[in-house]
């Protein structure tokens, strides 16, 4: 997605974070897109974000470029995959914040949550597109009153809302589980929930009266 503004928005740019963007487009590692990325770190800075809790780690991009924002982040991130496990904690090694990244090689619906004992600002769902009401409802406890959930990819390529044009079955599947979530979203009545076309699309969640 080039648009006439990303010219304007400055990312983290460092050998390691243009490795990364290559070895993700070589590998096609679905990392955050560049719209998306913009949006997630404004958040951060404007909510002074210090504890996140992500879900889908991959080789790491996400997590890195978050704790870029500030030295006083800490991140907690699951990722299941091996082979994304092992890049991710190469990358992090490498980007010098093995202190505040921590990566849990764990399937994420298979977490007790009491292994985390705190509360997160910012709670980032990018993992498995097809369990995302369960990773809302499982981790959503660990939300601190005022912290914000945060989900990716949920327009899909364009699939979304226009499942018509799918043939595979698999694939239209997976799209029919994210329009499901998204109308679960909208109408959650303990969650005030805005929606962004913004990268792959975007849902961004605060509690009601919190
Ligand atoms: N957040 C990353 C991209 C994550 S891609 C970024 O923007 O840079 C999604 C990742 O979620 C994949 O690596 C996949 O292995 C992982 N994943 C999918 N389902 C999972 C689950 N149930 N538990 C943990 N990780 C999962
Ligand atoms: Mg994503």
């Amino acid at each position: 997605m080039n648009s006439y503004f990303s010219k304007f928005n400055k990312f983290p740019n460092n050998k390691l974070i243009r490795d990364m963007r290559s070895y993700a487009e070589k590998e096609k590692v679905p990392i955050i897109q560049d719209e998306g990325l913009t949006f997630l770190l404004f958040l951060i800075k404007t909510k002074k974000v210090r504890n996140i809790l992500e879900i889908g780690t991959a080789i790491g991009y996400s997590a890195i470029n978050m704790a870029m924002q500030s030295l006083d982040i800490n991140i907690d991130t699951i990722e299941r995959n091996e082979e994304m496990y092992n890049q991710a904690i190469r990358n992090i090694k490498k980007a010098k914040m093995t202190e505040r990244i921590n990566v849990h090689f764990k399937d994420a619906l298979e977490v007790d949550i009491n292994e985390f004992n705190r509360k997160y600002d910012l709670i980032f769902i990018d993992a498995a597109k097809a369990q995302y009401i369960k990773f809302f409802t499982l981790y959503e406890p660990l939300l601190s009153d005022d912290g914000v959930i945060f989900t990716d990819n949920l327009l899909f390529h364009g699939l979304v809302n226009n499942s018509e044009r799918i043939e595979s079955k698999n694939l239209r599947n997976l799209v029919t589980k994210i329009e499901n979530y998204n109308e679960w979203l909208a109408n959650n009545e303990k969650y005030d929930t805005s929606f962004f076309s913004i990268g792959d699309g975007i849902a961004v969640s605060v509690k009601k009266n919190g």
